[in-house]
């Protein structure tokens, strides 16, 4: 169903801790489960996709399987449950769902999964570093711990690089990585400035990795989302906040997950990009990512 301007402009208030869950939320997110229609843009490919349990990486696990890709999907132990009911739509799509579980802030785990995913879907054309993590309950810099920026930096870059640089073992000429940034890289909050800042510094990574990387033909691009109704906010916004969410967009709502990830079948298909990288494409409900 087409979301309608006038019934997604906030959100019950809600809370969950990290790293949340899809079947508490009101309403459950929209990961194009009745919507997505495939057409062969990514056929035979094989895809890792980080964080591919819930949200974002859920929407884009199925649009893949549609468009006809194999994929393997990472993720923390505790969300077992939302990625078996990736596992599901991506089996009714007809290919493999390879699941992953383990905690990529670890150098050696997150390097595992990559071989992992690797060696049971048989090679690997496709990556999306989707995991991420912030946490915006709180007022000041003077709230943020060591601890807070371990986890956050760990989990949006230093995963990033690891998996990335694993993944570049597996490539050929025609792979693609696709990182997924956010609009935080371009106007950011001051409750998630840790946050905000690993998400300017991928977009940086991605210009920098798609000129190292274009000699070989693989191809390296960004998303930046906007507010989108993921597990990830009612674990780590305050509950008011949760009401007005995506209020603030020239759109007036926030994104469901279902309405980003023809962004990275875009960015990820030889079909339509295969002329495309170094890029960083907003999909922000109107706010500029310049
Ligand atoms: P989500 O909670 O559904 O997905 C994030 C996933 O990251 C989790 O499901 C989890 O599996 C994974 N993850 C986090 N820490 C991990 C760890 N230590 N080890 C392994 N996996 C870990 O939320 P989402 O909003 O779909 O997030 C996906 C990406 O989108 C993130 O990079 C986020 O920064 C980005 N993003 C989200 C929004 C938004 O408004 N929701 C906006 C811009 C960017
Ligand atoms: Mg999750």
């Amino acid at each position: 169903m087409t979301p309608q301007p006038s019934d997604q402009s906030g959100f019950p208030a809600q809370q969950q801790e990290p790293p949340g869950l899809t079947e508490p939320m009101t309403p459950e997110p929209d990961h194009g489960e009745r919507s997505y229609v495939g057409s062969g843009k990514l056929t035979g490919r094989r895809a890792l996709i980080t964080g591919g349990d819930s949200g974002i990486g859920r929407a884009v696990a199925i649009a893949f399987a549609r468009e006809g890709a194999d994929v393997a999907i990472s993720y923390l132990p505790d969300e077992q449950t939302d990625a078996e009911t990736t596992e599901r739509w991506v089996s009714e799509a007809g290919r493999r769902c390879v699941l992953v579980p383990g905690d990529i802030t670890d150098e050696s785990t997150a390097r595992q999964t990559v071989r992992t995913a690797a060696s049971e879907l048989g090679g690997l054309d496709v990556l999306v570093n989707n995991a991420g993590f912030q946490m915006a309950r709180r007022k000041s810099i003077a709230d943020i711990t060591s601890d807070d920026l371990d986890q956050v930096f760990k989990t949006n870059l230093y995963a990033l690089f690891w998996i990335t640089q694993e993944a570049l073992e597996h490539m050929d000429s025609g792979g693609a990585i696709i990182n997924n940034s956010s609009i935080q890289a371009y106007e950011p909050s001051n409750t998630l400035l840790d946050y905000a800042a690993t998400k300017a510094a991928i977009n940086n990574f991605t210009v920098n990795l798609a000129a190292e990387v274009g000699e070989r033909g693989i191809r390296v691009n960004a998303v930046a989302p906007g507010p989108i109704w993921t597990p990830l906010q009612p674990a780590t916004q305050y509950e008011e906040k949760i009401e007005r969410f995506g209020g603030d967009t020239p759109l007036g709502r926030a994104g469901q997950p279902a309405e980003v990830a023809p962004a990275f079948v875009f960015l990820a298909s030889q079909v339509t990009a295969s002329y495309v990288s170094g890029t960083v494409l907003g999909v922000t409900g109107g706010k500029p990512v310049f």
